[in-house]
């Protein structure tokens, strides 16, 4: 199976995942694959990647890290009709953390 998210899609994620902190940049690069589809994560199993991740075309920046955040942690996966509020309050404010403009000087 593949993942690979049309290029007007892994443009605008490439986009902005260059802003998000080093560590999570490592982590994307090594362990998650692009698909596009609903907002939505998938731990994978068997897949090259460990975690799947599927975006609208039209998807906001913060939904990106949103869905990033969720693989970061760990979290067992999100279906649109099934979420854990807590996992979705855990995904949220780490990627308010991460889109949090540096301070400054
Ligand atoms: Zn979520």
């Amino acid at each position: 199976m593949n993942l690979h998210a049309p290029d007007i899609l892994m443009g605008r994620i490439l986009d902005i995942i260059v802003n998000l902190p080093p560590a999570v940049q490592k982590f994307v690069e090594e362990n998650v694959q692009f698909g596009m589809a609903w907002n939505s994560m998938i731990p994978t199993k068997g897949f090259k990647k460990k975690y799947a991740i599927f975006l609208r075309k039209d998807c906001s920046e913060f939904t990106v890290a949103h869905e990033i955040a969720h693989a970061y942690l760990g979290h067992h996966g999100n279906e649109p009709w099934e979420e854990d509020a807590n996992q979705e309050k855990e995904a949220d404010k780490l990627a308010r953390e991460w889109l949090k403009p540096a301070p400054t000087q």
